[in-house]
């Protein structure tokens, strides 16, 4: 019986997530639900982004927590359109939160579309928001033992961003068998290694990102 009950809940997020695809797809606009456990770096990761890529592509971003504004007002504070929801509680976005909040934003010069998930490694890979991929970021003081560990959320990625290589000499993580075991869960996964801080690495990802909207 709750098994049912839980397919039906999907089955419904799915319905508004294909909803949401269908409303992307007819603007041009490429969408990606970005997943990590909390602190990986999700808004760091776009704050970056934005500021390297906003020049030459329209970029916007949805924004959920569980609770308060502040990973909008950063975003907010570069210029671009940005709408926060809260879960009150909810582990994770669905298909509907991301409907409404597409419906606050100003779309019209918008061709990369960035929703920053509920950071938490478990359900976020479970629900459907209609986006065009997945991506998850893995900071490497979260540990090497985290793609075995959460499976899912690697298998449904298209690309894997590690953050924080700076730290490398600090934290106790083999960023190779991250790499390994990400490979080994998904091996069309396509894996970035960055720094937030410093930089590094990041130019690949940004390449990467414009390839899917020209
Ligand atoms: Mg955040
Ligand atoms: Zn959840």
């Amino acid at each position: 019986m709750k098994l049912k009950v839980a397919s039906k809940i999907l089955d419904a997020n799915d319905r508004i997530a294909n909803e949401n695809t269908k409303m992307l797809k007819d603007r041009g606009i490429f969408s990606i639900n970005l997943m990590s456990s909390p602190g990986a770096g999700k808004t760091t990761l776009l704050e970056k982004t934005i500021s390297s890529l906003s020049s030459s592509v329209g970029i916007a971003v949805i924004e959920g927590d569980v609770a308060g504004s502040d990973d909008a007002e950063r975003i907010d504070r570069l210029n671009i359109p940005v709408v926060q929801i809260n879960t009150g509680g909810g582990c994770h976005l669905d298909a509907s939160m991301v409907q409404e909040a597409l419906n606050d934003l100003p779309l019209q010069k918008v061709k990369l579309l960035f929703i920053e998930n509920v950071g938490n490694l478990v359900c976020p890979a479970e629900f459907n928001l209609g986006e065009d991929i997945k991506v998850m970021l893995l900071s490497i003081a979260e540990g090497h033992d985290k793609p075995l560990k959460y499976p899912l959320m690697f298998q449904t990625s298209s690309a894997l961003v590690i953050n924080k290589i700076d730290l490398a000499p600090y934290v106790n993580a083999d960023i190779e068998k991250i790499k390994r075991d990400a490979l080994s869960l998904n091996p069309s996964i396509k894996i970035f290694e960055v720094s937030c801080q410093t930089g590094q690495g990041l130019d690949k990802w940004t390449d990467w990102l414009l390839t899917h909207c020209s």
